[in-house]
């Protein structure tokens, strides 16, 4: 399990940064988490892009073209070709010579990536649903960066494991917008709903590729605000994530939500969303 780091492949043990990195310091960076099924990524190019939208964001150039990184993510992965990995890639300011808030003169990246294997979801659980809680969204007004700047999202998320949820749905202006890791679908009337992209919430690449999918099956999709009380009344409610796929929310802030297990719309897209993967692992 080598570890990308700044042009080399070394054993995590020599993996080391600069305590003057600026990640550390000031969580000065951008990250991805894309989901490789069998050696093959899913969606690279468009983690790829959303990597560049944020690194545009804080204002740091691509330090690596894509073949560059499907290159790192080639080798990565090829140390486990059968099974399902989870590649990581973080990119921050670098270490400067003095902890200054403004920007280095002339920046020197981190540039670091790593795959760690990403265990098949748990049936029972899937098929149970999870509970999720409702917190208000304390995060900052662009979280459409992926930012190594989660301190608001560790504090949610750890909130709702003390509450014994799986996420913490964020409520900005009563409006819910997303999990503290994850988008937010709903179901109303057969009509699936989910925000719109913007500055309060991550672009998730999940998220877009359950809208293709559904927009391809013929499912009704609407990209609108959802209030946190239609969140109470719909009739289903999902969560998307790299890692945890589709996944159906049975209860809400200790009540039982819609029927009280996974309904069939997300039976539907989820069984899209697997037909998917068995694809790529084919391909
Ligand atoms: N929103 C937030 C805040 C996230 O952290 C994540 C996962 N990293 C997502 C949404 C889902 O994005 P994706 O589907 O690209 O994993």
């Amino acid at each position: 399990n080598e570890i990308y780091l700044n042009g080399a492949f070394v054993a995590p043990e020599q993996a080391m940064i600069s305590v003057m990195d600026r990640g550390f310091l000031f969580g000065d960076g951008v990250y991805e988490v894309i989901p490789a099924y069998a050696g093959r990524p899913l969606r690279a190019a468009e983690h790829l892009q959303r990597l560049e939208n944020s690194l545009r964001g804080i204002g740091l150039q691509a330090p690596l073209s894509l073949p560059e990184w499907s290159n790192i993510f080639v080798r990565l992965l090829a140390a486990e070709p059968k099974m399902d990995q989870a590649l990581y890639l973080q990119v921050t300011r670098g270490a400067a010579p003095t902890r200054d808030h403004r920007f280095p003169a002339q920046p020197a990246p981190t540039v670091m990536a790593m795959a760690k294997p990403m265990k098949a979801r748990d049936r029972a659980v899937v098929e149970a649903g999870v509970a999720v809680v409702t917190r208000d969204d304390i995060r900052w007004l662009r979280c459409d960066i992926k930012s190594t700047s989660l301190l608001a999202a560790v504090l949610l998320r750890q909130s709702a494991q003390e509450a014994g949820a799986e996420e913490a749905i964020l409520v900005r202006d009563g409006l819910a917008l997303e999990g503290s890791t994850s988008n937010l679908f709903i179901v109303r009337d057969g009509q699936l709903m989910t925000p719109p992209k913007g500055p309060l919430l991550l672009a998730g690449i999940t998220r877009d590729l359950v809208l293709e999918l559904a927009r391809a099956a013929k499912i009704p999709i609407q990209e609108r605000d959802i209030a946190v009380e239609a969140l109470r009344q719909a009739d289903e409610v999902w969560i998307s994530s790299s890692t945890r796929e589709v996944m159906p929310v049975t209860q809400l802030d200790d009540k039982p939500l819609g029927s009280g297990r996974p309904g069939p719309l997300w039976r539907r897209v989820d069984a899209l969303y697997q037909d998917f993967k068995a694809d790529l692992r084919r391909a």
